[in-house]
């Protein structure tokens, strides 16, 4: 979990979740964005690197959430915020947020 690293730093010396069993509901872990980035990140974050943590994944209120979610114009590059939340919850869609954690364990 080395490309994790730069993640954990921005956080502040916060306690993580631990990633829960696969299936479970998501705890905001941060574990699946950390290891590499969804095909979300590759496709609508312009010059997103294939490998590594994603560049949207955010900490906020003690766990991780998908900033492409959250506010899509400012990783998308987008000149105004104001489809923020029609794209945000067709990208919630897209991944198949709520839906519990999809990554395999570790
Ligand atoms: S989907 Fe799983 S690995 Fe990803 S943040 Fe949620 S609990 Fe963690
Ligand atoms: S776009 Fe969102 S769901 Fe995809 S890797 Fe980044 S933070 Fe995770």
């Amino acid at each position: 979990m080395g490309a994790a690293i730069p993640l954990i730093d921005g956080t502040a010396g916060a306690r993580l979740p631990v990633k829960p069993a696969t299936g479970s509901p998501c705890n905001g872990c941060g574990w699946c964005c950390a290891e590499e980035p969804c095909g979300v990140a590759r496709k609508y974050i312009p010059d997103h690197p294939a490998e590594g943590p994603c560049l949207a994944l955010e900490w906020t209120e003690g766990r991780f959430a998908c900033g492409m979610i959250r506010r899509p114009s400012h990783y998308m590059r987008l000149p105004n915020d104001w489809a923020d939340g029609v794209l945000g919850d067709m990208i919630a869609g897209a991944l198949g947020a709520g839906r519990g954690c999809c990554a395999e364990d570790p």
